[in-house]
């Protein structure tokens, strides 16, 4: 599920996704394992990001989530957040008092989450949960289509090094397995258009088969700058 958030969201938001969508959708879906992949770049004073939760915010979550295994991600107020984070973070695992944790100082002030930005969360969260409880229903060749493949084109925008990636990419839908995937792709930089197949966590045998003549296609040709394998399980990863 990806649930987006507004920019400026605080931890009101943040806890109500929580309760309104994560934790209904583990208890009906009871996963052997939670791990948190826990990103800090949405506390308030982070450089790059703009959102607004508090080291407390990411403790309460954690008590909330209770996972099996936190990972450490993302976050770039490094010398002044993450420490505060990380305690908060480290003794709700541990199930200890949070409650003296504090929110670092010197940095900007964290600005409280607005009504009309709570009842906007409130929508997405409606929503999110209401395409959850309804998923069996939903006709997939409605959206899908009939064809072979499912093709769709996104601009991905890396904020961190500036750099605009234009994609195309084409999913074969395969009722055996999810399916291989070609993507073309090329930046804004460079414009030199590359691709890359890419097959998924146990492939059936006939897209295994397909993908791999599909990658055997494009490195014969010349009109791609590189063509990329890559393969789940292998270490395998072959480029041209
Ligand atoms: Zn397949």
């Amino acid at each position: 599920m990806n649930i987006p958030l507004p920019p400026g969201t605080g931890d009101e938001g943040m806890l109500m996704v929580m309760e309104r969508v994560v934790l209904p959708i583990l208890k009906d879906w009871k996963p052997d394992y939670v791990i948190n992949a826990a990103g800090q770049d949405n506390h308030f004073s982070d450089p790059i990001t703009n959102m607004s939760f508090s080291a407390q915010g990411y403790a309460k979550l954690t008590e909330l989530l209770r996972p099996d295994l936190v990972v450490l991600e993302g976050g770039y107020s490094i010398e002044s957040a993450l420490p505060y984070i990380n305690v908060g973070l480290l003794l709700a695992l541990a199930g200890l008092d949070y409650s003296k944790v504090q929110e670092p100082s010197g940095g900007p002030d964290r600005e409280s989450q607005s009504k009309s930005m709570t009842e906007q969360v409130a929508r997405v969260c409606a929503e999110v949960i209401d395409l959850w409880n309804h998923r069996s229903e939903v006709d997939l060749e409605e959206i899908f289509g009939t064809t072979s493949f499912f093709q769709r084109k996104r601009q991905i925008y890396y904020d961190t090094d500036n750099i605009h990636e234009s994609q195309h990419e084409y999913i074969r839908l395969c009722s055996d397995c999810p399916g291989w995937r070609l993507i073309y792709t090329h930046s804004t930089k460079t414009r030199d258009l590359a691709a890359a197949v890419l097959l998924p966590w146990q492939p059936c045998q006939a897209c295994r088969v397909e993908a791999r003549e599909q990658h055997e296609k494009l490195i014969t040709g010349d009109e791609l700058s590189q063509v990329i394998w890559q393969e789940p399980f292998s270490n395998l990863r072959q480029s041209r």
